[in-house]
């Protein structure tokens, strides 16, 4: 096939705004072309050379462009750039440099599209010393056998600029009328959904028509579109949506994954369907260690955890992992995470999409070994409104967002790809965000593990509420503290420790070690929340939950100028939650 015949039909569409116009010339043009041909119109049309789960690697600099034009055309560099200047668009520059160029010569050739499509890729693929030249060498000889429109479209393609306006789901509409009729559309849409690749869909209905593509499965390798949530404000909403009955699970806070897993490896893709599994090597490992089976596709969260106090942290911890290609190790050590999974949509060969939610939830646990690292939801079933809001309160104590509500009934299959009420978020805030330092009280400690072995590894800490003259604990403080500081601990408080808690301490929590109320410690936390398991101003906002500070941070400032009794009031908490309650509209 001609690469001329594809421009032509990117001129028309590109004259076009509307989408039913675009969708009738790219069906017409998908007809004609082959069918093993076919992925690669596709690709090109998405300004793309692979499926969006492939690293694009398209994006050649302006300046490579214009420097290959001059080789190509012979048209004189500043001539170009007052083009570029004037026009902007690599394409438009292009157009005109190659028109004023002589028509072709009667040596070039003909560009066909099979030479286009893999230029381009070995454009893509050059890499490292002196690239930059062969990279310009290739594409100057594709440009110099272009015409001007060719070379149009070879140039936005090269630089990453297609920009044709062709959104996906036109691409599947186009299928769907070219190969099989407008009512199959959502079978087309499906497979896209399910594959991720429009060039294997287009492929499969061209060659097989589209009882083929209503065929296609899940597949090892190929990531899914993610599913997504939709959210209502109340759980009495949500359990009518649901037909008054649903699965409702901790929200975590942290990284979405995708596992493809085999006996030969594991790949983990991110909601965006980018390869994670270099980020996150650790998760791969253990998911590979946890796993019974044989092959399998698995979504869960991955949030990183306090070794030392077992807290879950603010994702934002993860992003220390980011970009780290050297030190990763370290930064694996210093933030660790966890997997919490919550679906399975294929497993032993067998794509588990299209059955009901419980169905797959219980193939995950049959799947995996509960391990240190590797975790499931935390999930109820419920149907009643009181049931589930405790259960958010506990999410929220736990450092979760809120809940997630997930339909159970017959039709509760994974709908790759779309947002629906099939799944429903309930995050209402019930934190409040935390500005003013607090002087807190030491009242026990617990015993370091990995780093922190034979220091503390974090210190439990508590208010003081005048009015009952008792100590409530607020948080466990296990952030901030430098090593000398965490060497010198255990010797400053060794004077103040008791056998059994201290009378005047209240705490539901049972630390190692327990403390007479003395020391006091300057704390900042990111937020105050309801908790059911600290102690402090108990009752006061909520039946019987208290408040906690959560993310602490030792400020490096011992109080050693306040005595236990001057430390941060329960009563100045519980204002500083209302007040900051109020900053963010309750
Ligand atoms: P949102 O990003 O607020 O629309 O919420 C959806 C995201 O919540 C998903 O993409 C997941 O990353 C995350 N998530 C956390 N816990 C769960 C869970 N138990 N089930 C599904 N998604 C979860």
């Amino acid at each position: 096939m001609l690469f001329q015949e594809l421009a032509r039909v990117y001129e028309q569409v590109e004259a076009r705004s509307s989408r039913l116009e675009m969708t009738d010339i790219l069906a017409g043009f998908f007809r004609t072309v082959d069918c093993a041909s076919l992925p690669k119109v596709i690709y090109l049309t998405q300004g793309q050379l692979y499926p969006d789960f492939y690293p694009n690697k398209l994006g050649l600099a302006d300046r490579l462009l214009l420097r290959t034009m001059v080789m190509a055309s012979g048209v004189r560099e500043e001539q170009i750039q007052e083009i570029w200047l004037k026009e902007g668009d690599p394409g438009i520059v292009a157009q005109k440099v190659f028109q004023t160029k002589k028509q072709r010569t009667l040596f070039s050739e003909p560009l066909t599209l099979d030479r286009v499509y893999d230029g381009l890729v070995r454009i893509t693929e050059e890499e490292g010393g002196g690239s930059q030249d062969l990279k310009m060498k290739l594409l100057a000889k594709l440009l110099s056998d272009a015409t001007a429109e060719e070379a149009k479209f070879i140039s936005r393609i090269v630089t990453g600029k297609m920009r044709l306006g062709v959104a996906a789901m036109t691409v599947v509409d186009a299928l769907a009328v070219a190969f099989a009729t407008k009512e199959d559309r959502d079978a087309v849409e499906r497979a896209f959904n399910i594959s991720s690749d429009l060039g294997k869909v287009a492929q499969v209905i061209c060659s097989q028509g589209i009882q083929a593509v209503r065929e296609m499965k899940v597949q090892v390798g190929s990531p899914m579109r993610a599913m997504l949530a939709e959210r209502l404000p109340s759980p009495k909403e949500i359990l009518e949506k649901l037909g008054g009955r649903a699965a409702f699970e901790y929200k975590y806070d942290g990284v979405r994954v995708q596992a493809h897993i085999t006996k030969k490896g594991i790949t983990l893709y991110s909601r965006r369907l980018e390869d994670l599994t270099g980020q996150f090597p650790d998760v791969a490992k253990a998911l590979g260690k946890a796993f019974k089976g044989e092959s399998a596709i698995v979504e869960g969260e991955c949030v990183p955890v306090d070794l030392n106090t077992g807290e879950l942290l603010p994702f934002q911890e993860v992003s220390h992992r980011r970009g780290r290609k050297h030190g990763l190790e370290d930064a694996i050590e210093d933030y660790p995470v966890k997997v919490f999974l919550f679906d399975c949509a294929f497993k032993e060969g067998e794509d588990l999409t299209s059955k009901p939610y419980l169905e797959r939830r219980r193939s995950l646990e049959e799947s995996f070994e509960r391990t240190d690292e590797v975790r499931f939801s935390e999930m109820r079933v419920l149907g009643d409104e009181e049931a589930v809001e405790a259960f958010f309160q506990e999410a929220l104590r736990d450092g979760c967002e809120g809940l997630m509500a997930k339909s159970v009934e017959d039709n509760s299959l994974y709908r790759a790809g779309s947002r629906g009420f099939l799944w429903i978020k309930y995050k209402k805030e019930y934190r409040s965000e935390m500005t003013d330092t607090v002087d807190l009280v030491v009242v026990g400690a617990f015993a370091g593990r990995g780093k922190r072995a034979g220091v503390y590894g974090a210190l439990l800490m508590a208010t003081y509420n005048e009015k009952e003259d008792t100590f409530e604990t607020v948080c466990k403080l296990g952030s901030g503290f430098d090593d000398e500081t965490l060497a010198k601990l255990p010797p400053l408080l060794e004077s103040y420790k008791l056998s059994a808690p201290h009378p005047r301490v209240v705490s539901k929590m049972v630390p190692d070690y327990w403390f007479e109320p003395s020391m006091v410690l300057e704390v900042l936390g990111a937020e105050i929340t309801i908790s059911p398991i600290h102690t402090t101003a108990m009752s006061k906002i909520r039946p019987g939950a208290g408040l906690a500070i959560r993310f602490p941070r030792f400020t490096g400032r011992i109080r050693d100028d306040k005595r236990a009794r001057e430390a941060t009031t329960s009563a100045e908490l519980e204002a500083m939650y209302r007040r900051q309650l109020k900053t963010i509209g309750g």
